[in-house]
């Protein structure tokens, strides 16, 4: 079964992303307790697809060890997934991705895995501010310009269909 890797940085809107697409309350936990998504979540949503839900990282201050375990792990992850069709990076779409974004980022393109960027908590935005900040995050990013980029909300649900074709997209 075709999978979606879900990543980002902890406490971004993952649960909430994965929920409001899927129209549930409770199926993905959501928490606003940072850093509590340490082992793999896998999500059955239907026969044609499996959500998998990484770890969220940028959790607290981490020591070199530590970032060097956390590479070690998504290396083993995402170099051994053959049913893993793409990754949404979520990111808010209120700040400048982190370093952490960027490498994720850069990690994922090392490893020519197909990439879309969920940029969320649109609602927490003015509208007049959204261009700017979708620049922004591109430009951090140093995105390609053929990934799919989705402003999105949980809150009001906006994007939830671009979200969806981009993935009925990847997994076709
Ligand atoms: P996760 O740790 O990445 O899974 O993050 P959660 O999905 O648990 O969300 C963290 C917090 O942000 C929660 O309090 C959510 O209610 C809130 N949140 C997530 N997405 C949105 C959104 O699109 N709009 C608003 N206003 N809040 C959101």
């Amino acid at each position: 079964i075709p999978e979606i890797a879900l990543a980002g940085r902890s406490n971004v809107g993952k649960s909430s992303f994965i929920n409001k697409l899927i129209q549930r309350k409770n199926l993905a936990r959501t928490s606003s307790r940072p850093g509590k998504t340490q082992t793999l979540n896998f999500y059955i949503i239907n026969d044609q697809f499996h959500f998998v839900d990484v770890p969220g990282y940028g959790y607290a201050k981490v020591s070199k060890t530590e970032r060097a375990k956390w590479g070690e792990m998504m290396d083993e992850y995402f170099s051994e997934r053959e049913q893993l069709r793409a990754t949404a990076l979520i990111v808010d779409i209120r700040h400048e991705p982190t370093d952490e974004d960027c490498m994720m980022y850069d990690f994922l393109k090392h490893y020519e895995l197909p990439v879309m960027i969920v940029a969320t908590k649109l609602d927490k935005i003015k509208k007049s501010q959204q261009q700017k900040q979708i620049r922004l995050i591109k430009e951090t990013l140093q995105m390609d310009e053929e990934d799919p980029f989705i402003p999105f909300s949980a809150e009001t649900g906006e994007g939830k269909e671009a979200a969806w074709r981009t993935i009925l997209e990847f997994i076709r």
